[in-house]
């Protein structure tokens, strides 16, 4: 039933080219974009080290015509891509946070959840969603391979800290219980062999369990040409229209499902065993917006077309900076802009320094594979160059004030989805 042929990148210390769809194993995929070859976003080098020795990898988009899931071409071995310092935590961004509490209201108004029921987190980070629901009364566990977890723990939030497979599951289910919500935030992407996760999934849930997914929105992501959230982590990039297709092949049936605006556009998926719940109408509205066949296939025709040009336009615009004298800099480092510096051509040539919120792991690091260095928020306030790029450009909105507050007079120029200033 599900695909066998699969090369799997895990525990080979390097990477495997995605040979057939990773979801139906229908071959040959058809190809949708090449960025060109990155380093791994989180492996940054720090700033008083000399240069070493990196691994690059080519980075394309395939699309599988059979299920309509848009997929990374290359998976690498999660060794390399969730190192355990991995410098990312999910409590840090406003936005994340508000997220979570509104997934915790929602789904505690949807499924009237009581305080004996166990809530199960696969890749919770810092445990910022957990929270919620153990603020909320109920019992919670949060799965998290990186030493991240170890910052939920310290915090009260109960954390294994181990990598998310079905003989974990299995494990968890002995010793806890059946849960009657599993979530998987933006995580869902992540892990190489899907079915062997949804399979894990299913051992953890409890028969009228519900299982809960955050993904990034590939409607979205074109819509709002946000290719810099494709690198190795996301090894897939759902429509509602594959990520059901992924479930129903468990017996799992989408019954809920929303847009939500977490990484510039994210959807927030409810499923529980099929016929256990009613499907609502949102779900088949938002299935038949999306394109599919010839129309997904125009559709990216147009994105490949839009991110070359929104590469030229960039340069365009930041080669007038530079030969106005302009000094420039970055505003935040997220995995993303690691992406965008990379595919865009970006080096410390052109961007001076990158600015990260005091506390931030990524301090005193280079921006991977450039020689562009993070420094903490308060240099931009002391030096005022006169132009900063937000490569956190999906949450402008929030930082922008922030920045004009603390005091910033220079240019704020966001680089996607049309470069322009803010
Ligand atoms: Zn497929």
């Amino acid at each position: 039933m599900f695909p066998s042929k699969v090369a799997r990148a895990a525990g080979t210390g390097a990477s495997v080219p995605v040979e057939c769809c990773q979801v139906c194993g229908h071959a040959p995929l058809s190809s949708v974009l090449s960025l060109g070859y990155m380093p791994p976003v989180n492996q940054m080098v720090a700033v008083d080290e000399l240069p070493r020795q990196q691994p690059w990898f080519p980075t394309n988009l395939l699309h599988c015509e059979k299920c309509e899931l848009v997929q990374l071409g290359l998976a690498v071995d999660p060794v390399i891509i969730f190192p355990p310092e991995y410098p990312y935590t999910s409590g840090t961004t406003k936005l994340l946070r508000d997220n979570f509490a509104d997934l915790y209201s929602e789904a505690s108004r949807l499924l009237k959840l009581s305080p004996t029921d166990l809530v199960i987190d696969i890749g919770s980070n810092d445990g910022t969603l957990l929270s919620n629901f153990k603020n909320g009364g109920h019992r919670i566990l949060g799965i998290e391979p990186t030493d991240v977890g170890k910052i939920a723990a310290a915090r009260g939030i109960a954390t294994v800290q181990r990598y998310f497979t079905p003989a974990a599951a299995a494990e968890i289910r002995r010793e806890h219980g059946g849960a009657r919500v599993v979530t998987a935030a933006n995580c869902f992407a992540h892990i190489e062999d899907v079915h062997a996760i949804v399979e894990g999934i299913l051992h953890l849930l409890s028969t009228d369990g519900v299982f809960i997914s955050e993904s990034h929105y590939l409607i979205g992501l074109m819509e709002r040409l946000q290719y810099d959230t494709v690198y190795h982590e996301h090894l897939r990039y759902y429509s509602l229209t594959s990520l059901a297709h992924l479930l129903k092949m468990h017996g799992l049936e989408v019954f809920h499902a929303r847009e939500i605006p977490t990484h510039g556009g994210s959807i927030r998926v409810y499923a529980a065993r099929r016929g256990e719940r009613p499907v609502s109408s949102d779900v088949t509205r938002m299935v038949a917006a999306e394109p599919r066949g010839d129309a997904m296939r125009a559709r990216l025709n147009a994105f490949r077309r839009d991110v070359m040009l929104s590469k030229l336009r960039l340069l365009a615009m930041l080669r007038e900076l530079k030969e106005s004298g302009a000094r420039i800099c970055g505003i935040s480092a997220p995995s993303r802009a690691s992406t965008l510096v990379n595919y865009v051509g970006l080096d410390e040539a052109i961007i001076d320094y990158v600015c990260e919120i005091a506390g931030s792991l990524k301090i005193g690091k280079f921006m991977p594979g450039t020689a562009i260095p993070v420094v903490e928020e308060s240099r931009l306030f002391e030096d005022q160059p006169d132009c900063a790029i937000v490569f956190s450009w999906h949450i402008a909105a929030e930082l922008a004030p922030k920045l004009r507050a603390k005091g910033y007079r220079g240019k704020l120029i966001s680089p996607l989805p049309v470069p322009c200033e803010i």
